[in-house]
């Protein structure tokens, strides 16, 4: 109906044609603000950049927090969502379409993953931790053990199942008794991972193989083969959270497979699959999904829909013909022996384009990286996040480009010599 579309375009070009002080004074009444006041209000994306309300434009090294994996309004996403939403928005879970079946198929094909294991769509990366816990649940019900593992600094969401499993006191004690029986081991300590085998009562573990929010940390490739070993000797199952590392953004299509000997029984996907279109995965390597739950035991209304998966298979046809999966650690290296020359950094931790960078702490700061962030974002027009007092983190588009990833690194060098971040 054109009037409808009027009034829609009009009511978008007023929103686009407000002020950023307006909209965040409207955010502040209008939006609960669990995050505090956001940084900025952006209105444009276009590659490795954004723009905000008043036109400044910002290189984005965070890509809506390893989100974006082929950058912002990437052509081809938005047009195979386009198209995908003529031809058939949603369905619902009593239904299936072209594209579930082929993004389930093609997910199962990179992840090489046996005859007999399945997919289960979800619509973000809690949500499919949500399902992981699930079936951990119910193999904990039905085997009669008592206890679940997961590590300490790990971060797996905050719905109430995946905030269980995620170890940050200041993220779960506000809310009291979540599910119970939940152990966290220390990180990277095989001993402890041992210790706590020894009794056979543990129903499965969850582990990130590198923490994200923790600051970029891997798990050593002994830790998680020794988890796997004992995982299967005492029929526990080992899920993966491959939410941040998963689909490219090591330099792997999943992180597990650059650890030789790993497969493990459950894998939970999300962030990047969609490029920023909301979709969650869960890939069970060992049996089906519903063997798992149990037939008819877990659904979601939206999961799987076909614009989603649309966008989630047009992200994997892009990384694969693009060559994206060598190009991230080309751009990866070349970003991180960069940040290794500046005097203000004291180790990178780089994988493909997951990238951890510590500060060396500066007398009377109390939090440099959050100092950078800001200055960078405010003065430099440079995106960056940071997991800590001294720790940023960068996560950018699979498909930065060499001349991008120079430009922000001359914006960083930028901040660097402006911010408070250096002993003096
Ligand atoms: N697992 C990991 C490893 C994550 O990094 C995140 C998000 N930071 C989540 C789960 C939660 O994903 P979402 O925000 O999509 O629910």
């Amino acid at each position: 109906d054109a009037s409808l579309t009027s009034v829609a375009l009009a009511e978008q070009h007023q929103t686009g044609a407000a002020t950023s002080a307006e909209l965040l004074d409207r955010y502040q009444s209008s939006l609960t603000g669990v995050f505090g006041t956001p940084q900025a209000v952006l209105v444009r994306g276009s590659g490795a950049r954004v723009w905000d309300a008043e036109g400044g434009e910002y290189l984005d090294l965070l890509g809506g927090i390893a989100v974006n994996a082929l950058g912002h309004a990437h052509p081809l996403i938005s047009s195979v969502i386009s198209s995908q939403q003529a031809t058939l928005g949603h369905i619902s879970n009593l239904f299936t379409s072209p594209t579930q079946v082929a993004l389930a198929e093609k997910l199962l094909s990179l992840a090489k993953a046996p005859a007999g294991s399945s997919v289960f769509f979800a619509n973000s990366g809690s949500e499919a931790n949500e399902a992981a816990l699930k079936a951990v649940l119910r193999h904990r019900k039905t085997t009669g053990k008592q206890r679940i593992l997961a590590l300490e600094g790990s971060f797996h969401g905050r719905t109430t199942g995946a905030l269980s499993l995620t170890h940050k006191p200041a993220y779960r004690e506000p809310f009291g008794d979540l599910i119970g029986g939940v152990g966290f081991l220390p990180f990277n300590d095989i001993d402890a991972l041992e210790k706590a085998f020894e009794h056979a009562d543990v129903a499965g573990i969850f582990l990130e193989p590198i923490q994200g929010e923790a600051g970029v940390l891997p798990l050593d490739n002994a830790y998680l083969q020794r988890a796997r070993e004992l995982t299967h000797s005492s029929d526990a199952l080992m899920v993966l959270d491959e939410v941040q590392t998963g689909v490219g953004r090591t330099g792997q299509w999943f992180r597990y497979q650059a650890v030789g000997g790993v497969v493990p029984d459950l894998m939970t996907l999300a962030k990047g699959l969609g490029s920023g279109f909301p979709i969650g995965a869960l890939l069970s390597f060992s049996e089906p999904v519903s063997a798992l739950m149990g037939a008819g035991q877990h659904g979601t209304t939206f999961g799987g829909n076909p614009p989603a998966t649309a966008a989630a298979l047009a992200t994997l046809h892009a990384i694969e013909s693009g060559g994206l999966l060598s190009h991230v650690n080309t751009v990866g290296e070349h970003l991180a022996a960069a940040l290794r020359e500046l005097p203000q950094v004291s180790q990178v931790r780089q994988f493909g384009l997951h990238i951890g960078v510590d500060l060396i702490p500066v007398a009377g700061v109390e939090a440099p990286a959050k100092d950078l962030v800001a200055t960078a974002r405010e003065r430099h027009g440079l995106i960056i996040n940071a997991t800590g007092e001294t720790t940023l983190r960068l996560a950018p588009p699979l498909n930065l480009s060499l001349a991008e990833a120079d430009e922000a690194l001359e914006r960083l060098r930028a901040a660097f010599t402006d911010a408070r971040t250096r002993n003096q």
